[in-house]
């Protein structure tokens, strides 16, 4: 596919259809749409990030010694090799 003007034929469908759906939405919930749209999408993503950082590994430990963040694997601590 080549390139034409700022956007691809299927990234302008794509925003089209989008913004189709958004326009649709806030004609039927009213205004409440309007702030419900970036609500909704905040939210997701901050439940998406979560989901994300809590698979791929745990909270940092905190060393008990110098309260620093260490890694969950991790022994001692990285700063004063206290054990953890
Ligand atoms: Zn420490």
């Amino acid at each position: 596919m080549k390139p034409s003007g700022m956007a691809s034929g299927n990234e302008l469908v794509l925003y089209g259809f989008l913004s189709l759906v958004a326009a649709l939405f806030v004609l039927v919930t009213g205004p409440f749409g309007l702030v419900a749209i970036p609500f909704v999408l905040i939210v997701v993503g901050f439940l998406k990030m979560g989901a994300d950082s809590g698979a791929e590994s745990t909270n940092p430990v905190n060393c008990a010694g110098c309260g620093a963040p260490n890694d969950p694997g991790s022994e001692v601590c990285r700063h004063c090799e206290e054990p953890l």
